[in-house]
């Protein structure tokens, strides 16, 4: 019998022979949406599904995301499915509501450098997955990650999810260079988000493969049940299809890599 998700979940810090699929929608928009993703990812194998309920928007006007409500959302499906959930906090006065259900917490790129925030999941009994600052360096993200350690938590995985430079075709510039120095520098998982880099999704596979092919350790990746409907970030979601195709190429990159699907 395979372990409980949990457990499994822990192998991806043990060490690096593992590879790890976060997927799911950018945003949890309802239940249905939620229990469509949930469903597929499980049945791909991907053990941790994206469960954002609060949004980090550069214009206010747009979706904020469904707010604290969402638990009721993630209880559901996890214990529909038993898949994991992984939430970006946004403000240090929901972590604790958030901690009851969700199994990693999520730091953003506009919080990598959130010192008090970083302090206070540094306190906490689960993993953390921090994405790069898009305007800062390699050392930068080094930096904000012993913000975490120094508490406490060494269950932290870093995420490279592209950089900004003068080059405007596509969202961000993924820094694939980050791969290997991070891998060097640090003792932790380095996943990549080939998804906010690519801006649409064509370009998503093709950074996606550059990424495993660099060592990456594992994949956070935005799929929605119907993209074009998504309430936010919708070109560059991918189907259930495009994302089954994406996790089968992936697979047969692994053992050149030296990695398993965890
Ligand atoms: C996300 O992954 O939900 C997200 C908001 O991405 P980033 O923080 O990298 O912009
Ligand atoms: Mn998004």
């Amino acid at each position: 019998m395979m372990a409980p998700t949990r457990d499994r979940l822990n192998e991806i810090f043990e060490s690096r022979d593992k590879f790890l699929f976060i997927a799911g929608p950018c945003a949890v928009e309802d239940l249905n949406q939620m229990e469509q993703s949930a469903r597929k990812m499980t049945s791909l194998g991907v053990p941790v599904l994206r469960s954002e309920i609060f949004k980090p928007r550069t214009n206010p006007d747009y979706f904020q995301g469904v707010g604290i409500s969402g638990l009721e959302i993630l209880k559901r499906v996890k214990k529909e499915t038993g898949i994991l959930v992984i939430t970006e906090v946004l403000d240090i006065r929901y972590l604790e509501d958030v901690l009851k259900v969700a199994d990693i917490i999520q730091v953003g790129s506009r919080n990598s450098q959130n010192f008090s925030l970083l302090r206070e999941v540094g306190n906490i009994d689960k993993p953390v997955l921090i994405k790069r600052g898009f305007g800062n360096t390699i050392d930068e993200l080094i930096q904000s990650t012993r913000y975490i350690s120094r508490e406490g938590n060494d269950r932290i995985m870093v995420v490279e999810r592209g950089i900004r430079t003068f080059e405007h075709s596509v969202r961000f510039t993924l820094d694939v260079a980050a791969i290997p120095v991070l891998k060097e520098r640090l003792d932790y998982p380095v996943l990549v988000d080939p998804s906010h880099p690519a801006g649409r999704r064509k370009y998503v596979v093709p950074l996606a493969l550059a990424a495993t092919a660099a060592g990456a350790d594992g994949l956070m990746v935005e799929v929605h049940p119907d993209p074009p409907r998504a309430k936010s970030d919708s070109e560059q979601q991918l189907s259930f299809d495009e994302f089954s195709a994406l996790v089968a190429k992936v697979k047969s990159l692994l053992p050149l890599v030296g990695k398993r699907l965890l």
